[in-house]
């Protein structure tokens, strides 16, 4: 993926398909069209997965919760979505099975009538998932086995409930799809904005104007259907492209706050059913770390980061406490990151009440598509459903293809054989499990420019499985280009530890500023203002 090489074509071309925004919908959706034969580009004004798709809980699921209200309130539509999450869970484990894996979920109980109820309610939530499905069933835990699996709990429950959803890196799921999405002919470019349409004299869309955000240069993409898959900010585009439209998204910020591990102490995750405001919270183990979260507010500027605030670190180890041993106080607080749940708006119902699903929409004036809404497990259902509208429109018969394409990485998977490789190099056993878990079956292209270069080989901070040779890796061939891209999106040390980060940051710039070619003052530079825009997250969370 080469950024200058990209950017340099689309200029030239007319595209079947333009696609603007770099998230879950907009990779799923490059991917999907590019693997039908169209000829796409797609352009994200940050970083691949910058915003939402690098900010939810990274869990894969149908949502039992859905389940439940769906039985509650006879509603078939919302069953049917748990359905499709369902077997979208299957694919997404499947085609990246380096990035995404079985999670066990654990919710307890304060006594037997409820670890009943729960119980048959998962029993449901299997019988939903069966099928092509290969995830493990629920159960019933006593006392004394939840303990054993979650050290961390709280001695004062009756028993526990276990079910099982997959989990995902998020940021690194979405860049596998943008690399796939390269590698069957997509053109793609981070760091450029579209800022402006092109019409004809009835408002039909012709050219859509971008700035590279990184040199401020302009460039015009001739395409013959726009799709917009800017998640939160989709009315943004919409009414560029048509000024009458209404809004339709109502964007909800949630926040996690990130704990270290030992507050549960296990590989498994604790749901908290109810929060005094009624909603789920989770408690997951991702990184080495534990993600708390989330809240859910209405926003009305949507257009600034979603960072944590002291309040939500206060709300949510207070609803954590209650369920663990450890006292928990802000000193813990690791780190935390928020996003945007773009939800489609409903009249007079909660945030919280409605629902993630999907919708295409196409404006009969500008021709705009935008795909709304909907959630990371369904990424793959929604894309195929605004491409079929887009092969519609243009006239193509081709079926989707993604149901079963591995992803960039997972090809040839296999884990044991990989990391034998690594470790066979001389890598010691985390560095050479990160690699495998990162990057699947190209993990050996990282070690190989570390065969190069030995010095690479060295780990970016003392104790951390991150090696020098995935800085040049991500800005040669992931399109990392600045120093958060790869701190946040390529290796997650900034959800995981705010302080490592920064730490880490000025390394971290000088090579990649060698790959980029950066001078001195700007190597200095980037690596500072990472580091101050992390001392403000910092400060937020404490205020
Ligand atoms: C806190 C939280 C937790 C969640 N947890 C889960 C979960 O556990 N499981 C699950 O299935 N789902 C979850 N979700 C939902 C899921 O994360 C989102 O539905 C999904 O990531 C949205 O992807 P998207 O591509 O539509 O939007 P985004 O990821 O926000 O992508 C839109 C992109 O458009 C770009 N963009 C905007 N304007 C322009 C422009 N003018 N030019 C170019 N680019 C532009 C943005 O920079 C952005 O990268 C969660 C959401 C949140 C907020």
């Amino acid at each position: 993926m080469d950024r200058a090489k990209h950017l340099e074509s689309i200029g030239h071309e007319t595209f079947d398909l333009c696609i603007v925004g770099g998230g879950a919908s907009g990779t799923g959706s490059a991917l999907d069209a590019a693997l039908r034969g169209l000829k796409v580009v797609l352009i994200e004004q940050d970083d691949f997965a910058s915003e939402t798709s690098s900010r939810s809980t990274k869990l894969i699921h149908g949502g039992v919760r859905y389940l439940e209200q769906a039985f509650k309130n006879l509603d078939f539509a919302q069953l049917r979505q748990v359905r499709h999450g369902l077997e979208e869970r299957h694919i997404v484990l499947h085609n990246a099975p380096h990035l995404a894996h079985e999670l066990g979920l654990i919710t307890p109980v304060s006594t037997w009538l409820e670890g009943l109820y729960f119980s048959i309610g998962l029993k449901l939530y299997d019988w939903f998932a069966s099928g092509s499905d290969t995830l493990q069933g629920s159960r019933w835990l006593s006392k004394a086995d939840t303990l054993a699996r979650v050290p961390g709990l709280s001695r004062n429950i009756h028993s526990a409930v276990l079910y099982y959803d997959g989990q995902l890196d998020d940021a690194r799921y979405c860049l596998a799809l943008v690399q796939s999405a390269a590698e069957a002919g997509a053109i793609v470019v981070n760091h450029a904005q579209v800022v402006d349409f092109e019409k004809d004299m009835a408002g039909g869309l012709q050219a859509a104007v971008v700035r590279d955000t990184l040199s401020n240069g302009r460039v015009r993409i001739r395409s013959k259907v726009f799709l917009n898959c800017t998640g939160p900010h989709a009315d943004r585009i919409r009414m560029m492209a048509n000024p009458a439209l209404t809004a339709r998204i109502r964007p909800s910020k949630c926040v996690h706050v990130v704990l270290p591990l030992d507050v549960l102490d296990s590989r498994d995750a604790l749901l908290i059913p109810k929060t005094k405001d009624g909603r789920v919270v989770f408690a997951i183990p991702f990184e080495g770390r534990l993600l708390l979260g989330t809240t859910d507010n209405d926003v009305l500027n949507s257009t600034e980061e979603p960072v944590l605030e002291a309040a939500e670190v206060e709300f949510l180890l207070e609803t954590l406490q209650p369920f663990v041993a450890k006292p928990l106080d802000r000193n813990l607080v690791r780190s935390g990151f928020g996003g945007l749940r773009p939800l489609i708006a409903a009249v007079n119902k909660q945030t919280k009440t409605l629902l993630r699903d999907h919708e295409v929409e196409r404006d009969t004036e500008s021709g705009l598509f935008s795909l709304l809404g909907g959630k990371w497990t369904t990424y793959r259902l929604m894309a195929k459903d605004a491409i079929d509208a887009v092969c519609n429109r243009l006239g193509v018969e081709k079926a989707c293809q993604t149901g079963s394409h591995l992803l960039a990485g997972a090809e040839d998977f296999d884990f044991d054989r990989i990391k034998k490789q690594l470790t066979d190099q001389g890598l010691n056993d985390d560095i050479s499990q990160h690699l495998t878990l990162k990057y699947g079956s190209r993990a050996i292209r990282v070690s190989a420019i570390g065969q190069q270069q030995p010095e690479l080989m060295e780990p970016i901070l003392p104790d951390m499985p991150f090696i020098k040779a995935e800085v040049v890796y991500a800005a040669r061939y992931e399109m990392a280009c600045t120093v958060r891209d790869f701190l946040a999106r390529r290796i997650r040390l900034e959800i995981s530890d705010w302080n490592a980060a920064m730490a880490a940051a000025p390394g971290v710039s000088a090579l990649m500023g060698d790959e980029l070619g950066w001078t001195a003052q700007e190597k200095t530079a980037h690596a500072a203002a990472y580091m101050e825009l992390i001392a403000t997250f910092i400060q937020r969370s404490q205020a």
